[in-house]
């Protein structure tokens, strides 16, 4: 089994898993409103998909 040569600081240990979630998985800007939408997935606000109007509203 690997033992490790030096203890982790408290520094090094907490920096671990900080990194700040900026973006939701899966979630990608409307090309078209610009608004936040489920990516592979008719835009809600403006019904565009892949630059086309999909969905009229
Ligand atoms: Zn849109």
């Amino acid at each position: 089994m690997a033992v490790p040569k030096s203890r982790t600081s408290k520094k090094v240990k907490n920096q671990r898993r900080t990194h700040k979630k900026l973006h939701v998985p899966g979630m990608v800007e409307c090309s078209n409103c610009g608004e936040l939408t489920k990516s592979h997935h008719v835009c809600k606000s403006c019904g565009h998909y892949d630059g086309k109007e999909v969905v009229s509203k």
